[in-house]
């Protein structure tokens, strides 16, 4: 069992079978999901054996990536971790770019194709038995499927140095269609954190947002800083999510309409893009 969200607030439940349980943490707004049976367990242990590797789009923004943290620091100094490191391949990038990489991955099978590419990957235990700072942490499209959102993100903010940057590349679940009743959608998710949780979790471990940016296709890039002395923590800030996070229909309309907005958004930047190439 994974431990819930804030201490001393109700945790709601949205949704119960005797599979598994789906519930809202009424202080921050972070929906997760509490296992109930060996099935789902085992499920969720192969859901990434079809991952494949990232193609060009996500190595190129993996180093944009890079790109916008050199504005704060030199990253030759600096050690780098990659929670969550799928196969490697964002490891074998920044490998280039720091001083020393390491990376933890709990899928057995990805985690030996990047014990392959002669990384230095982490065990399992890592969360518990890693005692090492690091002055970069990494991840991308990790914290959905993390059993125990809250506990796992302070256990990992933990092992940053003071002033060390976190990027957190993921995606964020306001206004998503959930189906809770469903196996199919349940099965494939651990966490749905929201803004309201996302903001809120950073500044209870005191990571200071430097940049920002959530995008229209539910997918948000932060780029943090762990301070010293950190006193706002994060007020939760009404917004529609609060009112709709279980209300699948008006979810799915807001989510139909802002894949309208990226598509339209995409079409605009490729333009613009096009037009600068020809300037050129
Ligand atoms: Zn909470």
């Amino acid at each position: 069992m994974t431990n819930p969200c804030c201490i001393n607030h109700n945790q709601k439940t949205i949704f119960s079978s005797n599979d598994y349980m789906w519930k809202i943490c009424e202080n921050c707004d972070l929906i997760y999901q509490l296992s109930k049976s060996d099935r789902t367990n085992k499920v969720k242990e192969v859901l990434f054996d079809n991952f494949e590797e990232p193609d060009e789009n996500g190595r190129a923004e993996f180093l944009s990536n890079l790109d916008k943290l050199k504005k704060y620091s030199q990253l030759s100094n600096l050690t780098f971790f990659d929670f969550g490191c799928a196969d490697g391949s964002y490891l074998k990038l920044a490998e280039k770019y720091f001083k020393k990489v390491q990376g933890m991955e709990p899928n057995k099978f990805l985690k030996e194709k990047a014990i392959k590419k002669n990384l230095d990957i982490l065990g399992d235990k890592f969360l518990d038995d890693n005692k090492d700072y690091y002055d970069v942490i990494f991840t991308r499209n990790t914290f959905e499927y993390v059993n125990g959102f809250s506990t796992s993100l302070k256990k990992l903010m933990q092992r940053l140095n003071y002033n060390g940057y976190f990027i957190w590349r993921d995606k964020f679940y306001d206004h998503y269609p959930k189906n809770y009743s469903s196996r199919d959608f349940s099965d494939g998710f651990n966490s749905l954190p929201t803004k309201n949780a996302i903001r809120y979790h950073l500044s209870s471990n005191q990571i200071k947002i430097l940049e920002s940016r959530f995008y229209f296709d539910k997918s948000f890039l932060i780029i943090g800083q762990k301070e010293k002395v950190f006193k706002n923590i994060f007020k939760k800030k009404i917004n529609l999510n609060k009112i709709f996070y279980n209300n699948y229909f008006v979810c799915n309309l807001i989510f139909h309409f802002t894949k309208i907005i990226h598509f339209i958004y995409i079409i605009i930047r490729n333009l613009k893009n096009s037009i600068l190439e020809k300037t050129k």
